[in-house]
């Protein structure tokens, strides 16, 4: 058999919608290959699998030990669901779950590893897969060639899988976990900072950078936010003077926002940033910089000052 295996990720009772966006590329894959099939690896997680099993054949592996997510733990689980399902890929979501698994079964499988992957095509023992770099500015193909399995984590976003019209077996497997090879303890789940705002879900994001030279003048841009019925963000320099929370933050380490309006406000544009933000629908900068590189992104720019125009604005808007 060499067939699609696809590692669920589930985290306190609850399914990753990524798991279904696996599902739907396994089974693109699967039309070429010996099947389709996904380990739900855990304690007490039939839900789960039952809620799987609507999608994909499931290999269901369960122990105590796996109650939480370990590299070591789930590494042995799958060493026995690859005895019995022998896959020729492996798919798990570049999740930060995912992105410490799927090192840890490379090394142990000596299979070839891609990561963050937006396209894969398999023909026996070859892989095409893609995966962006440069800050999703190039596009690069890997080939691999390996009797071994392809370990590929998947950039979460892509189509996610509809139901089958009822549901595929489960398959339990059983495993005895060697707590001393775990890896790792699971001590708690940290939860993010309370946000008042989703700024990833507006469709009008006002953010403010370094340009605003003082914290006092955030109310500028937080009354200008919502003149035009939009909610701040910040580049990550206000994010780690703690002028605005974490959550506010836009950019590779922090969020991506996809709005219909984006006004990047006294933001030079930095690659960091960029990431965050060009997918916007338009962009608009403001910045005493020409030659910043925010306006190489941004539809209309400004050069001119934030502190002066952004009230100026408001007082037009006010005045309509
Ligand atoms: C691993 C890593 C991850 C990172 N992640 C992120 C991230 O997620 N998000 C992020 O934002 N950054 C991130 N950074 C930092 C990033 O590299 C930049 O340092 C940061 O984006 C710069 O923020 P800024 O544009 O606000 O400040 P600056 O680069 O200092 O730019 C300020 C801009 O304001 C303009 N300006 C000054 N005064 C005015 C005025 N009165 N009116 C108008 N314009 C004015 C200036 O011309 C300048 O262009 C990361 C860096 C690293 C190394």
């Amino acid at each position: 058999m060499e067939g699609v295996l696809v590692v669920a990720e589930h985290r306190e009772g609850r399914l990753s919608p990524a798991t279904f966006e696996l599902i739907a590329l396994g089974r693109a894959l699967a039309v070429r290959t010996d099947g389709l099939r996904a380990a739900v690896l855990g304690s007490g997680v039939e839900r789960i699998a039952s809620h799987v099993a609507e999608h994909a054949e499931v290999v269901l592996v369960q122990d105590p030990l796996l109650r939480e997510y370990t590299p070591g733990g789930y590494a042995q689980a799958l060493a026995v669901v690859r005895r019995s399902v022998d896959p020729k890929v492996v798919l798990l979501p570049h999740s930060s779950q995912g992105f410490d698994l799927a090192p840890a079964l490379a090394a142990e499988w000596e299979s070839p590893i891609v990561t963050n992957v937006v396209g894969l095509s398999i023909e026996g023992d070859q892989a095409l897969a893609y995966r962006k770099i440069l800050n999703d500015k190039l596009v690069a193909e890997v080939e691999l060639s390996s009797e071994k399995p392809f370990i590929i984590t998947v950039r979460p976003g892509g189509k996610a899988s509809d139901p089958l019209p009822s549901p595929a077996p489960i398959t339990n497997a059983s495993v005895s976990i060697d707590a001393s090879k775990l890896g790792a303890r699971f001590v708690r789940y940290e939860k993010p900072q309370v946000q008042d705002i989703d700024i990833a879900s507006a469709d009008i994001v006002v953010s403010a950078g370094r340009g605003i030279k003082e914290k006092k003048n955030l109310a500028l841009v937080e009354e200008f936010a919502r003149a035009i019925g939009g909610v701040v963000g910040a580049s990550r320099p206000l994010t780690d003077m703690e002028w605005l929370p974490k959550t506010r933050q836009v950019g590779q380490s922090g969020k991506t926002v996809r709005p219909k309006l984006y006004v990047a406000c006294g933001i030079s544009g930095a690659m960091q940033h960029v990431s965050g933000m060009k997918d916007a629908g338009t962009i608009i900068a403001i910045n005493t910089d020409p030659t910043a590189p925010i306006f190489e992104v941004a539809h209309y720019g400004f050069t001119a000052n934030v502190l002066e125009l952004l009230p100026a604005v408001v007082k037009e808007l006010k005045g309509a």
